[in-house]
C-alpha cells in the first residue's frame, strides 16, 4: 500500500511529490560503476530535475524535458548547456509516469542511473517507500488534438493521436533474426494502477554479440544477466528465463511511457510504436511541442468535468 499523505488541495488530479527522501546504490549500465541515487520531494511547479552531486565546478543541474535530451543511441540522456549530462533516465522516468510524480528532484554522483535489474520494478518500490504527497496545485495533462508523427525511413515509426482520455499505447517489434523474439505486439491504456502489475517488471534486453561490441567501445561495463535479459542467437542466456514471454515488446512499452514523460504531464492520446526506440519518441515530442495547433496544455480536473457534461448532454 502507498502512503499517500493528502495536503489541503481542492484538486482532484493534482501535481505529487515525495513524501520523503530516499536513497538507493546500484551499478551503472556502461560506466560498471557504483551509483548512489537519491531521490528528493520539490515544491509545485518544480518539475523532473536531476542533479550531479558530483560536480561542483560547472552547473549541476539537469531539468527534465523533450528539450534537453542530448543523446538517444543508447538509452535517454539529459543535459545542460555546461554539457554536464544524466543518461539511462527512462525506466526511472516510467515509474515516475506511472505514479504522476510531477515535481522531484533526483540527486546521482554519477554520469547515469543505476540501472538496477533492468526494469522499473525497483523505481517503483523506491517511490512506494518514500511514500507520494499530494500537492495543492491543478494537474495539467498535454492533449493531443491532431496526429503528430515521426517516421525514420528505415521501417520505424512514432505516432501519436488524438484521444477522448488518458494515455494508451500499442507497441509492435519484428527481430526476424531472433525467433525467440520475432513479432510481439502489445497494447495497453495506462492507469496509475495498472503500471505497476503490467509493465513495470519488464526487464531492457540485448543481444551477446551486441555485448561484446559495446565491451568493444567501453560501454555496457556494468551490464549483466543480472540486468538484462541477453538473448543469443534463439536463446535466452538468463537462466531464469523470461519474466513473460511478451517480456520484450512490454519493455519496449515501458521505454516509451518515459520517454514520453518527458514533457513532464500526462497526456491525454494515443502512442504508436513500430519497431521504434528513444530518438523516434523524442523526435516526436519535439516536433509536437513546436506545432502549437498539434496540443493543448488542459486543466485535467477542468477537461474531465467538461467531459462529464458533454456526456450527460447527449444522454
Ligand atoms: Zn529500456
Amino acid at each position: 500500500m502507498i502512503a499517500e499523505i493528502t495536503t489541503l488541495t481542492k484538486y482532484k488530479n493534482c501535481e505529487k511529490t515525495l513524501q520523503n527522501a530516499i536513497p538507493c546504490v546500484g551499478v551503472g549500465l556502461h560506466s560498471g560503476r557504483r551509483v548512489h541515487m537519491t531521490l528528493r520531494p520539490a515544491p509545485v511547479g518544480y518539475g523532473i530535475v536531476f542533479k550531479r552531486t558530483d560536480i561542483s565546478d560547472k552547473d549541476n543541474i539537469i531539468p527534465v524535458s523533450q528539450e534537453t535530451v542530448v543523446d538517444t543511441r543508447m538509452c535517454s540522456c539529459v543535459g545542460n548547456k555546461d554539457g554536464v549530462s544524466v543518461g539511462t533516465i527512462e525506466h526511472l522516468m516510467a515509474a515516475l509516469s506511472g505514479f504522476g510524480i510531477t515535481n522531484i528532484l533526483i540527486e546521482v554522483d554519477s554520469a547515469e542511473v543505476p540501472v538496477m535489474d533492468g526494469s522499473a520494478i525497483d523505481y517503483v518500490t523506491l517511490i512506494e517507500c518514500a511514500g507520494i504527497v499530494k500537492q495543492d496545485a491543478p494537474l495539467k495533462a498535454v492533449k493531443i488534438l491532431k496526429e503528430v508523427s515521426f517516421d525514420d525511413g528505415k521501417g520505424s515509426n512514432v505516432c501519436l493521436y488524438p484521444a477522448e482520455k488518458g494515455l494508451s499505447i500499442d507497441f509492435m517489434i519484428d527481430f526476424a533474426k531472433s525467433k525467440i523474439i520475432g513479432r510481439q505486439e502489445y497494447s495497453i491504456s495506462l492507469t496509475e494502477r495498472n503500471f505497476k502489475d503490467a509493465i513495470a517488471y519488464a526487464r531492457t534486453f540485448g543481444f551477446a554479440q551486441e555485448v561484446e561490441m559495446l565491451r568493444a567501445m567501453g560501454l555496457g561495463k556494468g551490464g549483466s544477466l543480472e540486468n538484462a535479459v541477453v538473448v543469443d542467437g534463439d536463446v535466452v542466456l538468463n537462466k531464469e528465463g523470461l519474466r513473460s514471454e511478451n517480456e520484450f515488446v512490454v519493455h519496449k512499452t515501458l521505454d516509451a511511457v518515459g520517454d514520453l514523460y518527458q514533457l513532464g504531464m500526462p497526456i491525454i492520446g494515443h502512442f504508436s510504436g513500430v519497431k521504434s526506440g528513444h530518438m523516434h519518441t523524442n523526435q516526436l515530442l519535439r516536433q509536437l511541442m513546436a506545432d502549437k495547433t498539434a496540443y493543448a496544455i488542459v486543466n485535467l480536473d477542468d477537461y474531465e468535468e467538461s467531459l462529464c457534461q458533454a456526456l450527460k448532454r447527449s444522454a
